[in-house]
């Protein structure tokens, strides 16, 4: 297959998916291993697919060392479903939830979950127009709070949470989703995480669960059997047809990863090449990035121009230059970009280039 020109894709999501596990999965679309059958076509209760699904489980539970008093669940919905899902299998009625509030995406989570719970704001650093998380010793979570609840990187805000913070007895919830299986993950410090698939792992719809056993117990409110946590811990992730080819594509995306040496490899590798861009914003007043030194997202580079032209005029000129999606979130603005795993490091290079290239033009 060739393309007119080579493209880099720095989309917030879902985003561009390792080339070799796109290889992978178009060899094995209409035969896998020699079955005869796609994925897409194998019952989900027998034969080879459970055998993938196991695999796949198995593989993430290696990757970020996930303790075996943890489940990992792949559920349908998206992150958002987990928005309101998560009060309603964890709170009862007369029960609340502390919620941190650094983003665009912590807002919703809140929001969302508001439909189904008392849940509280602990910490918020909206008056800093989130470009600050909240130092934990400002955090204001009760010790009889049912869960507290982080999202450890905000896709449109590109900002994060570095540590991971120790919430004492009180479980720690996180929307991981865009910096899943960017970084280690002490799994001791958490609950709960969840992650949608399409920032770091595969095809959107999919969410990955990981689950610690004292909190997989029957929901607290009425929630639709295949939602509730304890109902698919129980069923084997089978309560339903679950997203077969989206998980077998996960699994290849995790082999992916074991090739690369693992999570902690990409890690140092994803903090280097954020900070060479970051960097480049801080040399001069031509590019800036809002958000404070200590808090930078690795995974989602927000950043601004001295006016609202120069910015259209740097997205049209690095679409062009085959930079494709720099388009900052619909509600920030900017540019963003996407430094997920399977981004490659010619991609970042190119971008490098371009944008000092683009400042000795019009800075
Ligand atoms: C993308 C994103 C979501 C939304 O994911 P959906 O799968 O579209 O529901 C939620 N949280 C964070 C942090 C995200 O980056």
């Amino acid at each position: 297959m060739t393309f007119c020109h080579e493209v880099h894709n720095f989309s917030a999501g879902p985003a561009a998916m390792p080339a070799e596990v796109m290889a992978r999965a178009h060899e094995e679309f209409r035969d896998w291993h020699g079955t005869g059958m796609s994925v897409l076509e194998m019952p989900f209760t027998h034969g080879d697919f459970p055998g993938i699904m196991e695999s796949a489980r198995a593989k993430l539970r290696r990757l970020l060392s996930i303790p075996d008093n943890f489940h990992i669940l792949f559920l349908q919905g998206g992150a958002s479903a987990q928005f309101s899902l998560i009060p309603m299998n964890l709170l009862a009625p007369g029960e609340h939830a502390v919620y941190i509030e650094t983003g665009h995406w912590s807002v919703k989570a809140i929001q969302e979950g508001r439909c189904f719970g008392d849940i509280r704001i602990g910490a918020s650093s909206r008056i800093t127009g989130f470009t600050s998380v909240p130092q934990i010793t400002d955090w204001c979570v009760a010790p009889h709070a049912r869960y507290c609840h982080i999202t450890s990187n905000e896709t449109a805000n590109g900002l994060a949470h570095h540590r991971h913070p120790d919430t004492g007895a009180v479980p720690l919830v996180a929307d991981m989703t865009s910096d899943f299986l960017a970084r280690p993950i002490p799994m001791t410090n958490y609950g709960l995480v969840y992650a949608g698939a399409q920032k770091n792992i595969g095809p959107a719809g999919l969410v990955v669960v990981v689950i610690r056993d004292d909190l997989v117990h029957s929901p607290r409110q009425a929630v639709p059997p295949v939602f509730s946590y304890q109902a698919q811990v129980e069923a084997n992730n089978r309560l339903n047809t679950p997203l077969t080819y989206s998980i077998y594509l996960a699994d290849l995306v995790f082999d992916w990863i074991e090739a690369k040496g693992g999570v902690r490899s990409l890690y140092q590798r994803n903090w280097k090449r954020s900070q060479k861009i970051y960097q480049l914003i801080d040399q001069d007043g031509f590019y800036c990035c809002p958000v404070d030194t200590g808090y930078r997202s690795i995974m989602n580079i927000c950043f601004r121009l001295p006016t609202a032209d120069l910015e259209q005029r740097f997205l049209r000129e690095a679409a062009d230059a085959g930079l494709l999606n720099l388009g900052g979130h619909t509600q920030t603005g900017g540019v963003r970009a996407s430094l997920y795993n399977a981004l490659p490091d010619a991609a970042v290079e190119t971008l490098f280039d371009f944008m000092i290239g683009f400042r000795l033009r019009y800075g």
